[in-house]
């Protein structure tokens, strides 16, 4: 079993066995119902200021509980849900259960943005825009507190197609991001044509810095562009004081990653939320660790 530990959060992932076939087929005549039972349900990851460690959203995670496998990962529910033809009943439920229990949190008087991912597939119906429409209505929601995230790779594989839907969405006033930034081709050229709000820098960015005599160059100007855009930064897979530090210094502007927060049940979220002290450090305590 493979464990990701740190703090209170333990997620232990059920192993897919070396012939995982029989699990596939086992996840993908359950996934309808298990939708449809909340068995499929969200995580939601802290998004916090990057200079007053206030949290000023959370991003919903995908999770399966499941009765045998134990917590089932992304990494296995994605692609069932694509091969299974479930990805759009999956995204519809997922919008809808981050919104509902948006509304929860603010009727508790915890204002937070819920950003949702959003895959390839979804971008290329044209009728999200009317299908998040309609959940936004049902919620109560206000279209300005819900961010889709995107993958860069995603809105590359076909952009005009994607550049429509992009539109809709942005018309409808939600607000886009665009997840896992840099690793695609589309790079600074293409922001200015997407109606996005916000970046995320990759992960694989962010764990460089911790690398010793690493170069900042590529990300310095990442950020410099996508603020002269008047974009927002976000850096995820902060897991360390120093990383922090180091992205804080070079002016991002919202910080997520295991060093402030694992992803957890909805019902853990006001509890870290009203408890944590989530004051960052600016400059690195005596005796840390350098990068
Ligand atoms: P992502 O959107 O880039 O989400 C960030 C991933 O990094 C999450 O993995 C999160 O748990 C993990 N993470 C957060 N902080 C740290 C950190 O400090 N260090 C490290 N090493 N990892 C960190 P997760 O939940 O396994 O999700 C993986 C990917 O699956 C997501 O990447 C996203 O592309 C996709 N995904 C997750 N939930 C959904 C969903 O509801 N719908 C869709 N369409 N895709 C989803
Ligand atoms: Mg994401
Ligand atoms: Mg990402
Ligand atoms: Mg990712």
């Amino acid at each position: 079993y493979a464990a990701k530990v740190a703090g209170t959060r333990v997620e232990v992932y059920a192993p897919e066995p070396e012939n995982g076939r029989h699990r596939r087929l086992v996840l993908a005549a359950q996934m309808e119902s298990a939708i449809a039972d909340g068995a499929i349900t969200l995580w939601y990851q802290p998004k916090c200021d990057a200079r007053t460690g206030k949290p000023v959203g959370v991003e919903a995670l995908v999770r399966w509980i499941h009765p045998i496998y134990g917590l089932v990962s992304p990494a296995e529910i994605l692609p069932v849900a694509e091969r299974t033809g479930l990805m759009r009943r999956l995204t519809d439920h997922l919008v809808e259960t981050a919104l509902r229990q948006q509304a929860a949190w603010r009727a508790d008087g915890l204002d937070l943005t819920v950003a949702v991912n959003i895959t390839a597939r979804d971008l290329l119906d044209e009728r999200l825009p009317s299908i998040v429409q309609n959940l936004l209505t049902v919620t109560g929601g206000l279209p300005d507190r819900l961010t889709l995230e995107i993958t860069e790779s995603g809105i590359m594989r076909d952009l005009d197609r994607c550049l429509t839907v992009l539109d809709g969405l942005a018309a409808v006033g939600v607000k886009l991001s665009i997840d896992d930034f840099g690793t695609g081709y589309s790079s600074l050229a293409y922001l200015e044509r997407l109606p996005v709000s916000e970046v995320k820098i990759d992960q694989s960015f962010v764990r460089r810095l911790a690398d010793p005599g690493h170069n900042t160059t590529v990300l310095q100007s990442t950020i410099q562009m996508s603020h002269a855009l008047g974009l927002s930064v976000v850096a995820e897979g902060v897991e360390t004081a120093p990383v922090l530090v180091a992205l804080t210094a070079l002016g991002v502007d919202i910080i997520q990653g295991y060093h402030l927060a694992y992803p957890m049940p909805a019902v853990e979220i006001a509890p870290w939320g009203l408890s944590a002290d989530r004051a960052l450090p600016r400059t690195l305590p005596a005796g840390a660790a350098p990068l």
